[in-house]
C-alpha cells in the first residue's frame, strides 16, 4: 500500500517586511509615502541625522516610495483634513 507522500511543506508566501519609518516588520502597509517624508518627521522629532540626509541625498533618492504600516502612516494621515478647520 502505498501511502500518500505529503510533501510538509509549511510555505510562508507571504513574508514580513520591515516598515520604513518605524522598522518593525509587518503583513501589511496601508501607506506609502516619499522617503523625503520620513526623514522631514524624523527631523521633525529632533533627527539631526536624517536633516543631514534630506539636504544632502539627491532628489531621486528622496522621492523613492516607502511603505509604512498602520501605527506609522496615522502620522501622515492629515492630507484630507483640511475642510474641517476653515476659518474664514
Ligand atoms: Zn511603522
Amino acid at each position: 500500500m502505498a501511502s500518500g507522500g505529503e510533501e510538509g511543506g509549511m510555505q510562508k508566501f507571504q513574508r514580513k517586511k520591515p516598515c520604513g519609518l518605524c522598522g518593525y516588520s509587518f503583513f501589511a502597509f496601508p501607506g506609502v509615502i516619499t522617503y523625503k517624508s520620513i526623514l522631514e518627521i524624523r527631523g521633525d522629532w529632533g533627527d539631526a541625522d536624517s536633516v543631514d540626509k534630506l539636504n544632502k541625498s539627491n532628489p531621486t533618492f528622496l522621492y523613492n516610495q516607502v511603505k509604512l504600516c498602520v501605527y506609522c502612516s496615522q502620522f501622515f494621515d492629515k492630507n484630507s483634513d483640511k475642510t474641517k478647520k476653515n476659518g474664514g
